[in-house]
This record gives structure tokens, C-alpha cells and sequence, in this order.
């Protein structure tokens, strides 16, 4: 039997001309357009066409949302069903995705520019993954009785769900990011408005109608599109939002800590960005690490978090190794996103290229080496593409070294030994991500135990799985997303004392 051909791009076009692309807000269970009726152009880095207008949210509509999000959550029509019912109903929404999985990974695609192969490989299914993830955990978790003196009382310590929930996301894994948020507050019982970003807002308004239909009841899962710095600190400083779970970059985070104290003291949970270093020792195999490290830094445009974005290798093997990843790097130039060949798609916006392309030409002027790529393409189709960028010869304390560039580059830092290659790794604000590249498996632990960072993979980059917590040291965040320590962020304990004496 032959494997069934990957769609091409006219039936991309095909598919896209058949569905009606969401673009109102979803609050209370409905589609409704923003209460000032304004709208916001959805523009596709693929071409730099506009998709469709958005309603344009604010703190008017914000407030609609959480007064809805807020009854749903008083009335307990989910927040005290029981868990194995919201299991069930969980369990249909994901389903509901994967039914709908083109769809939402054309709509990906277009909206923010990753390969439709990607999006239909790992976004969608990862997110619908997460809900069946959260669905099948909910009903398996038991409170619990503390060890006080039984004769005279018994002190039950329950987990209840937090409240309201804001969940504010970025715009590189856009169903993604919110999903891994959205899905434990659900599974806990939440009631959430999610407000993704601007950038890419399409399959968060398509899921809120999956989630209607998989009976997830109106006013639990509300979608409120719109800017940062309206709809996103209308959330932030709402006085009646219980917690606010955000994924974006440190310094908005910071913002979102503020608008707690000077609100409600909402408990805030922050995924923020990363500088990761890939600490490569003498001893490490080489094709191995510039495959895996390429693929770290390069995949989704750069435009990851946890992206490759150092290199930290041992002197005496740089020159080799840059080579290396300079070869992979060849393999992953960026295109057409529709295309079945693309690993590598389009930047998000115009924003974000000139961004990038401002980072590569600081490289330069601080002294570093170009040494592959650096260059805007595809200039011709309308939308945003940069080539796979390698600098040679970077000090850690340049600019391309310390700030986040979020897009497909990569700095060469080299060191003499052990202990200077960990000092150089650790020394940044971020704490997000980091691996550790050698065959010794002591020196492996002892590196992975001195980096300060949530993740270190060792010998491999990018592994992912739900059971796995996922969060920063630093300024890259605190609280986890993913597994069942996501659940801390959207819960609270009570402890409730009985007298039986
Ligand atoms: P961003 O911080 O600009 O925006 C993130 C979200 O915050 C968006 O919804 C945006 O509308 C909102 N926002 C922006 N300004 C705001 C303001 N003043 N008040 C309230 N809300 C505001 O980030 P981005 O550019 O969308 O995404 C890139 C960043 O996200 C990078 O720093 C990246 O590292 C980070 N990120 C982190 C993780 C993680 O898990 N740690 C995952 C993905 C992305």
C-alpha cells in the first residue's frame, strides 16, 4: 500500500476558499464583534495579504467576558460538575479538534507563518493532545487528610478551582501555548478568557466554537482578540480575574506583575523568553549535536523560546562544528509555508523581520562574524523570510549574545574549559532551556546539574512531553506549564476543619 501523497498547495487554496475564517470575539458563548465595532487587519506573512478583520477587543469587552466567565463560574455548571463529566466533555473537544486538524493548521499557517506541514504535525495535534492529557488526569487526582490529632478533629485539604482565568499567549505556537494553559484550567474547572495575540488570533476563535459544540457550557471559554496594551492589560488589572497565566516575553511579563499589585494581587503565572546556550564539549559527537542544535535554533523561524540561540562550544572543535551546523543550516532555508517541502516558513509580521534583521546587522557592527546567511528573501512573494543566520567570533557580552532575537540566528561563543564553559552558559538574565553536548556521562550530570535553567537536554534538543514540566529559572518566568504541576497555577488549597470530638 502507498503512503497517501501530502496535500500540495492548491489543495491548501482549495481548503481555504471552503471554510469561513472566525474573526469576531467569542464571549458567553457566542460570536460577538467588539462593543466599539472597531477591527484590526489579520495580515498573512505568507504573502502579506489581509485574511480577514478582527474584532478589535478593549476593556469594555474584556469586561463582558469575565462578568460572563464569572456567573458560569458562580452558577457551577462546570466548576463544580464532576471531574469525570468535564473528562467526557474535554475529551470531545479534543476529538473536535483533530476532526477539524486542516483546518486549524491552514489557519495557523496563514496567520503566522510556520510550515502547514508543521502546524498540522505538531501544533494541533499537540494541542488537542493537551486536553485529553489534562481530561484523562482530572478524575485520577485525590485530595487529602492531614496527619492532625484524629480523636478531636480532621483537617481536610481539598483543591479547588481558582476562579477566573485570563490566559494571555504569543503568537509563535499560537493554539499551542494556549492550550497548555487553557487545558488544566479547564480540566480544574475553571472559567477562562483567552485573549491570544494580535498577531494570530485565527484558530483560538475557530476552537471557541469546538469547545461550545463539545459542551463546554456558555461562558467557561471565552476568546477576546486584541492589542497588548488594551485588551491584555485590561486582563492583567481586571479586579475580578483570579489568576492570570501569561506566555510571552519577559518584559510584558514584568508589566503583568504590575498590574497585579496594583490591582488585585491576582496570582500570575509567567512562561517568559530565553537565550539558551548548547554547551558543546571537545569529547561530543559532532553530526549529532549541529543536526539537533541546527534544528533547535532554526525550526519555526526561530521563533521559539527555547531556541538554540548560543552556541557554547570548546575551543578546539569550533571551527568543525560551525561548519556542521553551517551544512544543516543549507537544508533549511526558508519557503513557501504551503509547500509540502517547507521545514522553514515565513516570519510572523513585518514587525518582527525588520527586528531580526536590526539584530543581524548589530552583530556586525559589535564585531561578530558573519559567517552564514543574514539576509531577507522572497521579498518578491509579498511576505517575510530570512535565511538561517550563523555568527562566528561572538563575545558573550555583545548585543546578538544577551537579548532574545527570536528568529533564525545563532552566536559562536567559544571557551577553554569545563568551568568557564558553564560560567559563559549560565551568564544570562534567562533560564528557560540549555543542553549539554558530550559522550562523558559524568561530566554530562555534573553540567546539567550546574546550569540554571528548566529544561537541559542532554545530547538532544527540543524533547517534549506533557508528563514534563515546562518553565523558567530567572527572568525566563516562574510557575510550570505542562504535567500535573501546571495544576498549582489554577488551583488553590482549602483546609477545612471538622471537630469530631
Ligand atoms: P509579547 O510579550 O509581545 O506578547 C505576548 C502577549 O502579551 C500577546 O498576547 C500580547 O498582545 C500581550 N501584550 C503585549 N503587550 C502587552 C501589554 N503592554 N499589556 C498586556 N499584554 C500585552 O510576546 P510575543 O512577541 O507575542 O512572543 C514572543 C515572546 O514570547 C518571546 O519573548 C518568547 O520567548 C516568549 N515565549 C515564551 C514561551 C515560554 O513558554 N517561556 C513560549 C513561547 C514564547
Amino acid at each position: 500500500m502507498s503512503a497517501k501523497p501530502a496535500p500540495t498547495r492548491e489543495d491548501w487554496e482549495k481548503l481555504e476558499s471552503e471554510i469561513t475564517i472566525r474573526n469576531k470575539a467569542f464571549i458567553n458563548g457566542q460570536y460577538v464583534d467588539a462593543v466599539s465595532g472597531k477591527t484590526f487587519d489579520c495580515v498573512s506573512p505568507v504573502d502579506g495579504r489581509v485574511l480577514t478583520k478582527v474584532a478589535e477587543c478593549d476593556a469594555e469587552d474584556v469586561n463582558r467576558a469575565v462578568t460572563a466567565a464569572r456567573a458560569a463560574f458562580n452558577a457551577g455548571i462546570w466548576s463544580r460538575e464532576a471531574p469525570a463529566r468535564r473528562k467526557s466533555v474535554l475529551q470531545k473537544f479534543a476529538g473536535l479538534i483533530m476532526k477539524n486538524k486542516n483546518e486549524l493548521a491552514l489557519l495557523e499557517c496563514l496567520d503566522m507563518g510556520k510550515p502547514v506541514k508543521w502546524a498540522g504535525a505538531v501544533d494541533v495535534p499537540g494541542s488537542a493532545g493537551a486536553i485529553t492529557w489534562y481530561a484523562e488526569a482530572i478524575d485520577k487526582i485525590y485530595d487529602e487528610i492531614a496527619p492532625t490529632d484524629r480523636r478531636r478533629s480532621l483537617a481536610l485539604i481539598t483543591r479547588e478551582p481558582i476562579g477566573v482565568v485570563a490566559c494571555v499567549v504569543p503568537w509563535n505556537f499560537p493554539l499551542l501555548m494556549a492550550a497548555w494553559k487553557f487545558a488544566p484550567a479547564l480540566a480544574a474547572g475553571n472559567s477562562v478568557i483567552l485573549k491570544p495575540a494580535e498577531q494570530s488570533p485565527l484558530t483560538a476563535l475557530r476552537i471557541a466554537e469546538l469547545a461550545s459544540e463539545a459542551g463546554i457550557p456558555d461562558g467557561v471559554f471565552n476568546v477576546v482578540p486584541g492589542f497588548g496594551e488594551t485588551a491584555g492589560q485590561a486582563l492583567g488589572r481586571h479586579m475580578d480575574v483570579d489568576a492570570l497565566a501569561f506566555t510571552g516575553s519577559t518584559e510584558v511579563g514584568k508589566m503583568f506583575m504590575r498590574y497585579s499589585g496594583e490591582s488585585n494581587l491576582k496570582a500570575v503565572g509567567l512562561e517568559c523568553g530565553g537565550k539558551s546556550p548548547s554547551l558543546v564539549m571537545a569529547d561530543a559527537d559532532l553530526d549529532l549535536a549541529a543536526k539537533k542544535i541546527a534544528m533547535g535554533v532554526f525550526f519555526n523561524q526561530g521563533e521559539v523560546c527555547t531556541a538554540a540561540s548560543r552556541l557554547v562550544v570548546q575551543d578546539s572543535i569550533k571551527d568543525e562544528l560551525v561548519e556542521k551546523i553551517a551544512g544543516v543550516a543549507a537544508t533549511l532555508q526558508p519557503m513557501d509555508p504551503l509547500s509540502p517541502k517547507a521545514i522553514v516558513g515565513a516570519m510572523v509580521d513585518k514587525n518582527q523581520t525588520g527586528r531580526v534583521m536590526g539584530y543581524i546587522n548589530k552583530g556586525q557592527e559589535e564585531g561578530a562574524k558573519l559567517y552564514y546567511g543574514g539576509k531577507q528573501v522572497l521579498q518578491e512573494t509579498g511576505g517575510f523570510y530570512i535565511e538561517p543566520t550563523i555568527f562566528d567570533n561572538v563575545s558573550n557580552d555583545m548585543t546578538i549574545a544577551r537579548e532574545e532575537i527570536f528568529g533564525p540566528v545563532i552566536s559562536t561563543i567559544t571557551f577553554k574549559d569545563m568551568e568557564e564553559g558553564v560560567k559563559i552558559a549560565n551568564d544570562t538574565i534567562y533560564g528557560l532551556a540549555a543542553s549539554v553536548w558530550t559522550r562523558d556521562i559524568s561530566k554530562a550530570h555534573q553540567l546539567a546539574q550546574s546550569l540554571r535553567a528548566g529544561t537541559v537536554w542532554v545530547n538532544t534538543y527540543d524533547d517534549v512531553d506533557m508528563s514534563t514540566p515546562f518553565g523558567g529559572y530567572k527572568q525566563s518566568g516562574h510557575g510550570r506549564d505542562r504535567s500535573l504541576h501546571a495544576l498549582e497555577k489554577y488551583t488553590q488549597l482549602k483546609t477545612t476543619w471538622i471537630n469530631i470530638a
